[in-house]
This record gives structure tokens, C-alpha cells and sequence, in this order.
């Protein structure tokens, strides 16, 4: 399950705390030590650690206990409040156009979920009476476009697609023609991925960006990849201006570096986690719902 060491490690840090009468110093840095090895070996990224530890001291020592709690609650308290805020404090909304149609551009690597979200993001749209539009402008992995295609059969939402003889932008261009004369009011335009990020990719995604002028772009990341994650998550933020994060795969054994540096590093938040293959398997992230299932 993902987080499961991180929350046990952070139990057994908050253990030592147990039965202690005050907070002082010695306490709060002899737990302190512990969150902060918990962290790392979480491949929370080492800046983010140092800074998060730091937070947590500083609030921590001196502080009037609660007369409700104990010092190891309160500490863990602060620790949980300092994780919500970590991960962006408040849910990150959509933006949506109020000049329809909104543009949404998925971008990643290869094997991120990006096919796959697109189709799970189109059907959150729905079940919000948005009338979204599925682009398929990943023309490079050859079964990309049937694969949206297929999805967009499966869940009744159209696609538009022109085959892969046609560029990314063109696709782009026509797709949210086509929307604005059919009335969809949400264009998701599904972006070509590689294996490494290149120049190449980056380039292309610029030229689909100034055409079809998103209202998102949204960055999609296998939270599996941990410090990778974060890195791939700075390099596309750098060159494209992301609007935020969709961190796929938190169903499986993810160890949850990259759900609690994302944020810190980019500064762009975290908007939907996806925990499953299935189409209805993505959720707004809710920080502090995952502070509450990393700390047990
Ligand atoms: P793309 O290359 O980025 O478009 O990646 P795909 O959408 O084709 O997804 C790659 C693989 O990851 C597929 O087998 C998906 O079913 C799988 N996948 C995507 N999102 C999730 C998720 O949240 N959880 C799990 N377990 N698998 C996922």
C-alpha cells in the first residue's frame, strides 16, 4: 500500500513521544530526527526535508500544549498541519474558461498515465456537466490514438483525431474549431510523450501551447518514480509554465516522495491523484486527506 512505511516509521518516531510530560527541546529534536530519516527514506527530496524539520522545531518548541493533548499529540498535530501545507494546504481547482471552450493540455512522459488520465479527467468533467472534447495529438506512440479512441468509445465522450500524418499543433488548431462549432465546452488535448525529455518534445509542446493558449497544463506523473517524479515535474515546469500536477499510480506501492516535494519544488500544486486503472479512478487531491493517510 503507498505510504506504508512512511507511516509506520512516522508512528514509531511519535511512539518516543508517548508519556512525555512537556515539550522541550531534546524531545521535539529526538523525534525530529526520526520524521526527518522517515521522510528521506520516503525520497522526499532532501531540500524539502531540511526545510519541513526546520518548520516543525520551530513551531514545536516552547509551544503551549493543548490541554487536550498530549506533547506527542500536539507534535504530531503540527507535523500534520506542516504536511497539508507541504502539499499545498487547500484543493487546487481547475480553471475553468468563461470564454468556452476551456483548454486543457496533458503533457508527460511515455507511461505516465497521460492517455489514461485524459480519459478519467474527461469523465470527471462530465459527471460535472462539462461536455469535453478528447484530442488525440499524441502522434508518435503508435497505438496512442486508438488508445483514446477506444476510451472515448468506452466512456461516450468524443475524440477528435486526424491520424498521425498530421502535426500536434494543426491537430490542435482544428480540434477546438471543431469544439467551439459542436458545443463542447472542455477541449483535453492529449500531448506526445518520450521516454527522456528532450528538445525536441519540449519544442513541440511550446508550438501546440501558443496555438491552442490552455487555460491548464496540467503535468502528468507516475508517483511511483519518486525523486524522478519531481525532477521530470521541474524540468517541464521550467520550460512550459505548468498549472499543475496530476500524480497517477497512488495505488500502488509508492513510497510518497513525489506527492510531498511536487509542490515544494515547483510551486505549481497538485490538482487530481489517480489510484487505479479504471476510468473513474481520479480524485481532486486533497492535502489533507493524504496528510491524514500518511500519518495513520
Ligand atoms: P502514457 O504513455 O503516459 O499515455 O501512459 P498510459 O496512459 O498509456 O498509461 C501507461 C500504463 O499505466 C497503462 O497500463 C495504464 O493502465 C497505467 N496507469 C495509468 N494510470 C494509472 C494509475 O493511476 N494506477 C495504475 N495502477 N496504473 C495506471
Amino acid at each position: 500500500m503507498a505510504f506504508e512505511s512512511l507511516a509506520n516509521r512516522l508512528q514509531n518516531a511519535f511512539d518516543k513521544l508517548r508519556g512525555r510530560g512537556k515539550i522541550d527541546e531534546t524531545i521535539v529534536n529526538e523525534a525530529m530526527r526520526e520524521v526527518r530519516l522517515a521522510l528521506l527514506e520516503a525520497d522526499v527530496n532532501f531540500k524539502v526535508v531540511k526545510d519541513f524539520v526546520a518548520r516543525v522545531k520551530e513551531r514545536a518548541v516552547g509551544q503551549e500544549v493543548m490541554k487536550s493533548l498530549t506533547p506527542g499529540q500536539m507534535v504530531i498535530k503540527i507535523v500534520n498541519e506542516e504536511l497539508v501545507e507541504l502539499m499545498g494546504g487547500n484543493v487546487a481547482q481547475l480553471t475553468m474558461s468563461h470564454r468556452p471552450p476551456t483548454v486543457i493540455m496533458m503533457a508527460g512522459l511515455q507511461g505516465a498515465g497521460k492517455t489514461t488520465t485524459t480519459g478519467k479527467l474527461a469523465k470527471y468533467l462530465t459527471k460535472q456537466n462539462r461536455k469535453p472534447l478528447m484530442v488525440a495529438g499524441d502522434i508518435y506512440r503508435p497505438a496512442a490514438i486508438k488508445q483514446l479512441q477506444v476510451l472515448g468509445e468506452q466512456l461516450n465522450i468524443p475524440v477528435f483525431a486526424l491520424g498521425d500524418q498530421v502535426s500536434p499543433v494543426e491537430i490542435a488548431r482544428q480540434a477546438i474549431e471543431h469544439a467551439k462549432a459542436n458545443n463542447l465546452d472542455v477541449v483535453l488535448i492529449d500531448t506526445a510523450g518520450r521516454l527522456h525529455i528532450d528538445e525536441a518534445l519540449m519544442e513541440e509542446l511550446k508550438q501546440v501551447r501558443e496555438v491552442a493558449k490552455p487555460d491548464e497544463i496540467l503535468l502528468v506523473v507516475d508517483a511511483m518514480t519518486g525523486q524522478d517524479a519531481v525532477n521530470v515535474a521541474e524540468s517541464f515546469n521550467s520550460q512550459l509554465e505548468l498549472t499543475g500536477v496530476v500524480l497517477t499510480k497512488l495505488d500502488g506501492d509508492t513510497r510518497g516522495g513525489a506527492a510531498l516535494s511536487v509542490k515544494a519544488v515547483t510551486g505549481k500544486p497538485i490538482k487530481f491523484a489517480a489510484m487505479g486503472e479504471k476510468m473513474d479512478a481520479l480524485e481532486a487531491f486533497h492535502p489533507d486527506r493524504m496528510a491524514s493517510r500518511i500519518l495513520g
